[in-house]
């Protein structure tokens, strides 16, 4: 299978089926903590990088070869090796999957492109949006995602506001934690007030602890990290 992976048990998500939308690292950020490695192509061009008939075919025959292998899914997750909403047909992939199988689905995104009106619609049918947002800092916000010079903190927040407005599925808010990047307390206290008007179900502190684009990135100590999920509140998690 060249765009399905696993099934894999994660704690987050339960036992999901992963479908990746691009080829290797395309992505509009460039985080210093991408697990993937350094991005390949930065772009916040929207494009069919995969054709969705392929995927669907082989999620098609996944689900022949796997028999009642949908039911047992929690999610099947739209993520893989780059930012998965760039691919312009991801609405048409969640309705024909939809089509083909009584399942849940999940998409993992850093939340760049929200600030389209036209991709929140395509995001409409998914169960579970599950949205990065490490700081709200302009400078910080380049020092850690790297993004496309064409995106800006400001809209990646407009964009999370809107989402949270329209999309009646569940929100889970990702904050991933680099030690003395964006756990400063002051500045988590300004997330927080952000964090309000986007109003997630939940919201999930993460912080690396495999090998990272950058080497050298150390994780948010367990102390601080209990700090910051008090100051987010009762809607935060450390996972
Ligand atoms: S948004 Fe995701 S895929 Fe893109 S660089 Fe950041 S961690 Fe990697």
């Amino acid at each position: 299978m060249k765009y399905i992976y696993g099934p894999v048990k994660s704690r987050r998500l339960g036992l999901s089926l992963g479908l990746s939308l691009t080829p290797y690292k395309i992505c509009d950020f460039d985080c210093i903590y991408c697990q993937l490695g350094k991005t390949v192509d930065l772009t916040p061009q929207r494009q069919e990088f995969i054709k969705i008939e392929d995927i669907l075919n082989e999620f098609k025959s996944w689900l022949q070869n796997n028999p009642g292998g949908a039911k047992e899914l929690d999610y099947v997750t739209i993520s893989g090796s780059g930012e998965p909403t760039l691919n312009i047909k991801i609405g048409e992939l969640i309705r024909e999957i939809k089509k083909s199988a009584s399942c849940r689905i999940a998409v993992i995104t850093n939340a760049s492109l929200l600030s389209d009106p036209q991709l929140r619609l395509e995001l409409k049918t998914a169960d579970l949006i599950v949205p990065s947002l490490d700081t709200v800092i302009p400078e910080i916000f380049q020092q850690i995602d790297r993004p496309h010079q064409n995106i800006k903190i400001g809209q990646v927040i407009d964009g999370l506001v809107s989402l949270r407005k329209e999309f009646s599925g569940k929100i889970w808010l990702e904050i991933m934690l680099v030690a003395g990047v964006n756990d400063d307390l002051r500045q988590i206290r300004k997330l927080k007030e952000v964090v309000d008007r986007i109003n997630p179900d939940k919201i999930q502190l993460n912080s690396p602890v495999r090998s990272t684009c950058e080497p050298g990135l150390l994780p948010v100590d367990k102390g601080k990290l209990d700090k910051i999920r008090g100051i987010l509140g009762e809607k935060c998690e450390i996972i």
